[in-house]
């Protein structure tokens, strides 16, 4: 299937343009292997430019401080994307292999919220706060707090949910002042760089303020990492990139912001009436999207006492799960997003197995398929929490069902991990669900199935999960810096 609405050129200083050379790699589509065109293969030359361009916007034009300009130029860019809405849906499918049924929740639909909410953001934000007038030293002084853009950003993001990650940093990033070198990850370069496109062809948005580079090439972002001009760093991936990102920063005192890996719990407390609903989130969680998602709850923690029937309920829910073409509407799930993925995935429950895990259901890769990278929604028993499976975010359609002894058990067990991004709780007890939701280290948590996602909620993760927020408040504050100012009143 052709597209015929995209676009494979670079962004940088205003103009869309080739690569070096006129490099480009191959676009493929994971559900079927298939090239679905190809994308401008940067070089670190380009890449360059596109840090210069960006700090030169930031430097020499009035982007930083000109609240009025920034709104109009991101309702413009809002305008866009619905005037593309269905193009940037076929996109989405096409190259992140993503459910048709996904398009207007997550991965696209819910994000095109993102930039009207930062839009207004700005327009209603106190830029400046009064402190008022003290003499703390000796000197009379009237004291104030301004807040002004961090700088050049560079926006390093996954394949996974493509759209939704660009805009979680690109609006709250531009709403504030900063400007941006957006890097798409190398699977998913067309949603990045239609960004471009629209910003070029629809917006106000001045040269050199947000530009988009992509690359075959995963390592090239180490520039955006290390280069003395790029002032903050906002990256969503895995933790093992995250340190290398943290350690490539440290020379310059990079700040960062690391949306990183999970390996959330999903409780059921013993008082549960309907075992069906009460594992649902998980069950269902862990398979949407293939399961690529790092804030699903891939270890289902249940009562000893209630094992089996949870675990019964889990694989009825799963087993009926419907997987395949992404472009059929009725799917849930569709292909991993690339071979090598998938054989990670595969790896991973071998060695579960090994370790002493029970397959209740599927357990390997799914060979009804004859092209592209599947994985059957699989549903392992018999873990204890020490496993690898159970220690290691996976980002395939695996849930793990863990037994614990009590409350105190369940709480110790969903810690006891370098994680802490998400999670969930059921009980028929509301207060007894949020008592032990307050005790996990985690960033989000849904009590009975609530959903905790939205523009205005900040999103992000304890210990090793992550620095920082994403979207809400604290997702624009990431982006700015404070001035504090005073003046003699005396
Ligand atoms: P994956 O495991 O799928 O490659 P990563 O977390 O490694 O996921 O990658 C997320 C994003 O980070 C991608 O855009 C990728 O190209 C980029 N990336 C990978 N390695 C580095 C690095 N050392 N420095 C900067 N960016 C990187």
């Amino acid at each position: 299937m052709s597209i015929e609405w995209h676009e494979e050129r670079l962004y940088i200083d205003g103009q869309l343009v080739e690569a070096e050379g006129g490099r480009t790699y191959d676009n493929t589509n994971p559900a079927d292997d298939s090239v679905i065109g190809q994308a401008a293969d940067a070089t670190a030359t380009d890449l360059e430019r596109a840090i210069a361009a960006a700090r030169r916007a930031f430097d020499e034009t009035d982007w930083s401080t000109n609240v009025a300009l920034r709104v109009r130029c991101l309702r413009q860019l809002s305008e866009a994307i619905e005037k593309h809405y269905a193009d940037l849906a076929e996109i989405t499918i096409a190259e992140v292999g993503a459910p048709r049924m996904l398009i207007d929740g997550p991965q696209l639909g819910a994000p095109r919220a993102y930039l009207p909410y930062y839009a207004d953001l700005a327009e209603s934000y106190e830029w400046r706060h009064d402190l008022g007038d003290a003499d703390t030293m000796g000197g009379p002084a009237h004291r104030w707090v301004e807040r002004e853009a961090a700088g050049v950003v560079a926006a390093i993001t996954p394949w996974n949910y493509p759209n939704q990650i660009n805009l979680a940093k690109v609006a709250p990033a531009l709403a504030a002042g900063c400007t941006v070198v957006l890097k798409p990850a190398p699977d998913t370069p067309w949603t990045g760089l239609a960004l471009g496109r629209l910003v070029d062809e629809h917006t106000d948005i001045p040269a050199g303020v947000f530009n988009v580079v992509t690359s075959s090439d995963k390592a090239i972002g180490e520039i955006l990492t290390t280069s003395p001009d790029v002032d903050m760093v906002s990256f969503t991936g895995s933790t093992a990139t995250g340190r290398r990102i943290m350690a490539a920063g440290a020379d310059t005192i990079k700040r960062v912001f690391l949306e990183l890996g999970g390996k959330s719990a999903h409780i059921v407390l013993d008082d549960v009436e309907d075992m069906s609903s009460a594992v649902g989130g998980a069950a269902f969680g862990c398979c949407t999207h293939g399961g690529q998602g790092c804030a699903t709850s891939t270890r289902l923690l249940v009562p000893r006492s209630r094992y089996d029937e949870a675990v019964d309920a889990a694989a009825a829910l799963m087993g009926m799960l419907p997987y395949g073409d992404p472009q059929d509407a009725g799917n849930m799930t569709g292909p991993i997003v690339n071979a090598t993925q998938l054989a990670k995935i595969d790896g991973m429950v071998k060695q579960a197995v090994a370790d002493g895990a029970r397959v209740v259901l599927g357990g390997g890769i799914a060979t009804q398929f004859d092209k592209g990278n599947w994985f059957q929604p699989t549903l392992l028993a018999d873990v204890t929490n020490d496993m690898a499976i159970a220690r290691d975010e996976i980002f395939g359609p695996v849930l793990v069902v863990i037994p614990y002894e009590d409350d105190d058990d369940a709480v110790r067990i969903a810690n006891d991990s370098i994680f802490g991004l998400s999670g969930g709780v059921a009980s028929a007890d509301r207060d007894r669900a949020l008592a032990v939701a307050r005790r996990i280290r985690t960033g989000t948590m849904s009590i009975n199935g609530g959903v905790w996602y939205g523009a205005d909620v900040p999103f992000g993760g304890y210990k090793q999960s992550g620095v920082g927020r994403e979207m809400g408040l604290a997702g624009f504050e990431e982006y700015l810096e404070q001035k504090a100012y005073a003046e003699p009143t005396g």
